[in-house]
């Protein structure tokens, strides 16, 4: 048996290993070496985890003590570590970046769905110490899982494209959302204060709150807007979080309670700060979109001519500019283009021109994609400035490289009251002197909305793969 002193120390080191990398993934320059702690912590409680599970666990009495699993277990639990890690590693080689938004969606729909069967599986434990504890963690456990598994799904099937991103509007959607809240709190209540032996009604109320909480998981991302789908991402993280935090309570995992608390903390932070970044009301997005009525998308509104610019014609531009901002969205990624991106501002820079970057918080598809790509392509960290730090500066640069965004760059959210972006902050970049916007065609970005700075007098379209046409630029400077 392993004593539980060392299994206890050592979810203490790895619990420290985690924060440790949490406060390492909030920097470009410490973001690996966070990286690494979280491997390393998660190592370490993978081990001891198994080895408790496995070998058994005594120390500090014998109300503590656990016998293992023995040889038995120890061969199914590697079994179904090589099969899931198998399938984890086949997926994460294949999955191109531009799919990882909806790789993370769907993982997050795996750990709401394992918070569902371990609720379940506890559900039929009778010799708990503390019942009425015991049944109150299953019911929110099941809850909290069943919400994350379906809201994930859905997230998965709009950041796929595989259904529609615009916000799906039930007549009295909140009052639904509000009424399986209150509903599943009665429950809760009934669940815990009912008598043990009553099992099918246990049951029975147990599979109800199930398909209740499945429901609103499923209407609460789909009521949600593609503008808003990055509070939406952060927010399942959460969720997933306080899931994983609740099979903890079940499985009285100390470790999965903190880890879950980490997550489940750091993604409600990350979604707030995106909903200040995005003026949006926190609670109105955790709430399925409550009080906030569906923007209108007009397609026959009547912007203009655009005008075009060839490759050689940008270079000459680039060439008598002095200040130049590349703002990055989606279509770099697609493209992947920040390679030749990244050599275009190396040679500028060579030429004396000041070439800075200015990144939307929700530009790409995850929150810090575009900066995970210019850091890939190794781009200069200082040269790499958030939304509030380059706005103002655009009146007095010559050149922006829009490259592949669309609705972090459109006037529409300050102009137009109605827009499904309208109040979303995005860079001023039609202030500068010429705009190049390279992307392939003259379709809307992710929200579905029409770009009225592609019309704009000092806008130049250069249409074609962002990779190629940068590429062609390079050629001609
Ligand atoms: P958008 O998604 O608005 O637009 C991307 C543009 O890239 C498209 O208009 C497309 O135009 C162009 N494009 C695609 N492929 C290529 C290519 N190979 N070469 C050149 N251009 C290409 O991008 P933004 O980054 O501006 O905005 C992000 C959007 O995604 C926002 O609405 C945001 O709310 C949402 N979102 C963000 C998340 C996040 O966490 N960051 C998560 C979920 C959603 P064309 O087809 O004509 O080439």
């Amino acid at each position: 048996m392993i004593s539980l002193t060392l299994v206890q120390g050592s979810y203490i080191v790895a619990a420290l290993l985690f924060i440790a990398a949490l406060a390492g993934l909030s920097r470009h320059e410490s973001a690996r070496m966070g990286n690494r702690y979280g491997i390393f912590g998660m190592a370490i409680a993978l081990v001891f985890t198994v080895a408790a599970a496995v070998i058994g666990v005594n120390g500090l009495g014998d109300a503590n003590d656990r016998s293992g699993s023995g040889l038995t277990g120890f061969a199914l639990i590697v079994a179904a570590m090589a099969i899931g890690g198998a399938i984890g590693i086949w997926r994460a080689r294949r999955v191109e970046m531009t799919g990882m938004p909806e790789l993370i969606a769907m993982l997050h729909s795996f750990v709401g769905l394992a918070a569902v069967l371990v609720g379940w599986n506890s559900s039929y434990e009778t010799d708990v110490p503390y019942p009425a504890i015991h049944d109150a963690e299953v019911f929110i456990g099941v809850f909290i899982g069943a919400v994350t598994f379906t809201g994930s799904i859905v997230a998965y099937l709009k950041l796929s494209g595989r259904i529609k991103s615009a916000p799906m509007m039930l007549p009295a959607h909140n009052a639904v959302n509000l009424g399986i809240i209150v509903v599943s709190v009665v429950m809760t209540v009934v669940y815990v204060a009912m008598p043990h032996d009553d099992t099918m009604v246990r049951q029975s109320l147990l599979f109800a709150m199930t398909l209740l909480a499945l429901f609103l998981g499923w209407h609460l991302v789909a009521s949600i807007g593609g503008g808003d789908m990055p509070v939406v991402v952060s927010m399942l993280n959460s969720y997933s979080g306080w899931a994983a935090a609740a099979a903890g309570f079940l499985l009285s995992n100390d470790l999965l309670i903190i880890t879950g608390a980490l997550v489940g903390s750091s993604g409600a932070y990350l979604s707030y700060i995106m909903c200040q970044a995005m003026n949006r009301s926190f609670l109105s997005v955790i709430a399925g979109g409550f009080g906030v009525e569906a923007g209108t998308v007009s397609s026959d509104v009547d912007y203009g001519e655009h005008r075009e610019i060839s490759a050689e014609g940008a270079a000459e531009l680039l060439s008598s500019a002095r200040s130049v901002v590349i703002t990055p969205g989606y279509g770099m990624a697609v493209a992947q283009a920040q390679y030749p991106v990244a050599e275009l501002t190396r040679q500028l820079r060579d030429r004396g021109v000041d070439v800075r970057f200015g990144i939307h918080p929700v530009a790409g598809r995850l929150p810090g994609h575009m900066n995970v790509l210019l850091a890939e392509a190794k781009v200069p960290y200082d040269v790499v400035l958030e939304m509030d730090e380059i706005n103002d500066d655009f009146p007095e640069t010559d050149v922006v490289l829009v490259i592949g965004a669309n609705d972090t760059v459109n006037p529409a959210a300050i102009d137009e009251p109605n827009s499904p972006i309208a109040g979303m902050p995005v860079l001023n970049v039609w202030d500068a002197k010429d705009v190049i916007v390279f992307k392939r065609s003259m379709a809307t970005g992710y929200a579905g909305v029409q770009n009225p700075l592609f019309f704009k007098d000092n806008t130049q379209m250069l249409f074609g793969d962002a990779k190629e046409r940068v590429e062609d630029i390079l050629k001609a400077l």
